[in-house]
C-alpha cells in the first residue's frame, strides 16, 4: 500500500425501500418544524404529495428547479423560503433540485435533506455549480453538503429508461475518475469499483424492466457509492470536458457524460494502465474505453456528440476551452489530442482496445 491522505465527509445516509416516510422523524431530529419542499416541475405532484404527508412540518413546495442552478431561480427559491420563514429544505428529485437545495443553504446555512430520484450523485457532494449570465461556476464547500440523505428506491421506479442509462453512466464516470484521482485513497477506490460494478450489472436490466426492484436497488446504491466518489476526490479531464460542453453548448447533463466517457478513458488509458484494469474489471470486461462505449450503446443511450445537437463548429472552441486552464490529469493534457477526442465523441466512435 502506497501513502494516502483521507477526509471523510459527515453523512447520515438512510437506504431502502418505502424510506421517504422517514423524512418527518429527519426534520425533527434537525431540531427543525418548518421545511421547504423543492422539486422540478415535472416531480411538482411528487412534492406535493410529500408536502401534504408532512402536514405541519413543512411551508410548502417551491417546484422551480432548473437544471444547471440558474442563479434568478435561486433568488425566487431564497425569497420564498424567507418568506415563509423556513428553517430546513427537503430536496426532492435529481440533480438539479439537489443543486437547488444547496444554493439556498449557501447563502443560509438551512440544513439539508434531500431524496434523491436519479443516480447523479449530488447529494454525496460538497460541489455545487451555479450558472449566471449563461456562465457556469462551482465551488467546494461543506456548506452545501447535505445532512441527511434519504435513498428511497421505491421512487426511482418511474425513472424513464433513457434517463436511468444515461443517469447511471453519470454516475459511473464519478467512479472511473476517482480510480486514477490524484488525491485518490483506497477507501474510495473500493467504492469505486464497486458502484461501478453495481450499475454494469444493474442498468442492462432496468433497460429491458424498468421497474426491477432488485436492479433499481442496485443501481441507487451504485449511484451513492458513486457520488461518495466523486465528493471525495478530485475529478480530471472527463469531468472538465462535460463541464465545458454543457456551459458552453447548453448539452444536457447526464448524456453528455455517457457520450464523453469512453474516449476520455481511451485518453487517459497508457498513462494509468492499473485504474484501468480495475474499470475493466468492475464491468467484467477486458478493456475499459471499448467496454464503457458498448455499455451505453447496448442501454439505447446517445454514443455520439452530434447526436446530442452539439454543432461540429463548435469543437475547437471546446478543445480551447479545455486547455486554457490547468487541471490535474493522468495523461499530459495536449491541445491536438483533445481535439482528436472530441471528433471521436463527436462522430460516436468506438474507442479501441488499449
Ligand atoms: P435532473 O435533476 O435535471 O432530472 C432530469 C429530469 O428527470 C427532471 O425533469 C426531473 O424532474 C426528472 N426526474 C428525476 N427523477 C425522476 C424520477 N425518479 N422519475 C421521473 N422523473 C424524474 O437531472 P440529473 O442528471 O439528476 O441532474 C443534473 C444536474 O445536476 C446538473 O445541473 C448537474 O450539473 C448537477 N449535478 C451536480 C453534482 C454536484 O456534485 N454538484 C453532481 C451531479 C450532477
Amino acid at each position: 500500500m502506497g501513502p494516502f491522505r483521507y477526509t471523510a465527509l459527515p453523512a447520515k445516509v438512510i437506504f431502502g425501500f418505502g424510506t421517504l416516510a422517514q423524512v418527518g422523524d429527519e426534520i425533527r431530529a434537525l431540531g427543525c418544524s418548518r421545511a421547504l419542499v423543492l422539486s422540478t416541475p415535472q416531480q411538482r405532484v411528487d412534492a406535493e404529495i410529500l408536502d401534504e404527508g408532512l402536514a405541519e412540518l413543512t411551508v410548502g413546495v417551491f417546484s422551480e428547479a432548473t437544471m444547471h442552478t440558474p442563479v434568478e431561480v435561486t433568488e425566487r427559491a431564497l425569497a420564498v423560503f424567507e418568506e415563509a420563514q423556513a428553517d430546513c429544505l427537503v430536496a426532492l428529485g435529481g440533480g438539479s433540485t439537489i443543486g437547488l437545495g444547496k444554493a439556498i443553504a449557501l447563502r443560509t446555512d438551512a440544513p439539508q435533506i434531500v431524496v434523491p430520484t436519479t443516480y447523479a450523485g449530488s447529494e454525496a457532494t460538497p460541489i455545487i455549480g451555479e450558472t449566471k449570465d449563461g456562465a457556469k461556476s462551482t465551488q467546494r464547500t461543506l456548506k452545501v453538503l447535505p445532512e441527511v440523505i434519504i435513498y428511497d428506491v421505491d421512487l426511482t421506479l418511474t425513472l424513464p429508461p433513457h434517463l436511468s442509462a444515461t443517469s447511471g453512466m453519470n454516475a459511473v464516470a464519478h467512479a472511473v475518475e476517482a480510480l486514477y484521482a490524484a488525491d485518490g485513497n483506497p477507501l474510495i477506490n473500493c467504492l469505486a469499483e464497486q458502484g461501478i460494478g453495481a450499475l454494469a450489472r444493474a442498468l442492462p436490466v432496468l433497460s429491458r424492466s424498468p421497474r426491477d426492484r432488485d436492479a433499481r436497488s442496485d443501481a441507487l446504491y451504485g449511484a451513492w457509492a458513486c457520488g461518495t466518489c466523486l465528493g471525495s476526490v478530485g475529478m480530471a479531464l472527463h469531468h472538465k470536458l462535460c463541464h465545458v460542453l454543457g456551459g458552453t453548448f447548453d448539452l444536457p447533463h447526464a448524456e453528455t457524460h455517457t457520450v464523453v466517457l469512453p474516449h476520455a478513458v481511451a485518453y487517459n488509458a497508457p498513462a494509468v494502465p492499473a485504474a484501468l484494469a480495475r474499470i475493466a474489471t468492475a464491468l467484467g470486461k477486458n478493456d475499459a474505453a471499448p467496454a464503457l462505449f458498448d455499455l451505453a450503446e447496448n442501454l439505447g443511450a446517445p454514443t455520439s456528440l452530434k447526436a446530442l445537437g452539439m454543432p461540429e463548429a463548435g469543437l475547437d472552441q471546446v478543445a480551447d476551452l479545455a486547455v486554457a486552464n490547468p487541471y490535474w490529469n493522468p495523461r499530459t493534457i495536449e491541445r491536438a489530442a483533445v481535439r482528436e477526442l472530441l471528433d471521436d465523441a463527436y462522430h460516436g466512435r468506438r474507442p479501441e482496445a488499449a
